[in-house]
């Protein structure tokens, strides 16, 4: 049988989460306390591989007085920050410089008198982080248009948008397209970053030519979600894995060409992995 595996060119970790991982292999060489609030990364894999190595995860500063805090890619609110600071840790912020540009970005705008209109997922660290920098009266995270109906934009008909980093481009195009019906004055900061578009486009490339397509990556990671839906649109024997241990041998069945695309934050090793556990399926039909 003939097949080719193709794996998407930026299939894999993005420059914010290499950067964290490398930040955490750095400082593990000569802190002996390390701690990562929270996950450093959607990925649970790459995060036992940081445990085993000694890094220790917390859920919160609570009971934990010393020793070294890395900041996960994502960032973490303002006010966990300042605590920490006060407890006197050694702080090793591995917060993606990208994100930092919508937590600035929201603040400078408030600070002008925008009303913030944070396009994104409520639940999601990062938007934690950025919200953090406002003051609970003055913003509203949203992805919906009907959020943003005509009695929002009399209260506030001058606002300021900022977008989570991985959020479909889409999104924001729609939010400001419908806010452009209602607002006075509308100021945005286009905080998507490449890493997530790059990823997405080749992913729907990927997907179009191929016969099934395997996305790697946490499944609770915002962006491999994301790359899921799109390559769904093409190929609609689409599969989220989060290790190679998932694998159906009937999604592989009367396939040729296999595309594998994979998260920000799944490294090259895993992605190597399941291209080899795909060959062994291979190889027995
Ligand atoms: S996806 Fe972009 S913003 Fe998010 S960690 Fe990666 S490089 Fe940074």
């Amino acid at each position: 049988m003939s097949y080719n595996i193709e794996i998407a060119r930026h299939a894999g970790f993005c420059f914010g989460v290499k950067r964290a991982y490398d930040m955490v292999l750095e400082a593990l060489k000569t802190d002996n306390s390390l701690y990562m609030l929270g996950d450093l990364i959607h990925n649970k894999r790459v995060v036992n591989e940081l445990t085993e190595m000694g890094a220790k995860v917390i859920n919160s500063l609570e009971g934990v007085n010393d020793g070294t805090l890395v900041i996960r890619a994502h960032g973490i609110p303002i006010e966990e920050l300042k605590v920490a600071q006060t407890k006197g840790f050694k702080i090793v912020d591995a917060t993606c410089p990208y994100v930092k540009i919508p937590q600035k970005g929201a603040l400078k705008l408030s600070q002008e008198g925008y009303f913030i209109v944070v396009v994104g997922d409520k639940a999601h660290p990062e938007i934690d982080s950025i919200v953090s920098y406002l003051n609970s009266e003055n913003f509203i995270v949203t992805k919906n248009i009907s959020d943003l109906n005509y009695e929002f934009f009399k209260k506030h008909p001058k606002i300021g948008v900022i977008a989570q980093t991985t959020l479909p481009l889409q999104t924001l195009q729609e939010i400001i397209s419908h806010s452009l019906n209602y607002a006075k004055e509308i100021n945005i900061i286009n905080s998507i970053c490449d890493a997530t578009f790059i990823r997405q486009e080749e992913t729907l490339e990927l997907a179009r030519r191929a016969d099934c397509m395997i996305i790697l990556g946490g499944k609770h990671s915002a962006n491999t979600t994301r790359l899921k839906e799109l390559s769904n649109v093409y190929c609609s024997n689409t599969h989220h894995i989060e290790s190679e241990q998932e694998l159906e041998v009937d999604w592989f069945k009367n396939v040729n060409h296999i595309g594998i695309s994979a998260g920000a934050s799944t490294p090259d090793a895993q992605i190597e992995m399941v291209r080899q556990y795909i060959i062994s399926i291979l190889e027995q039909i």
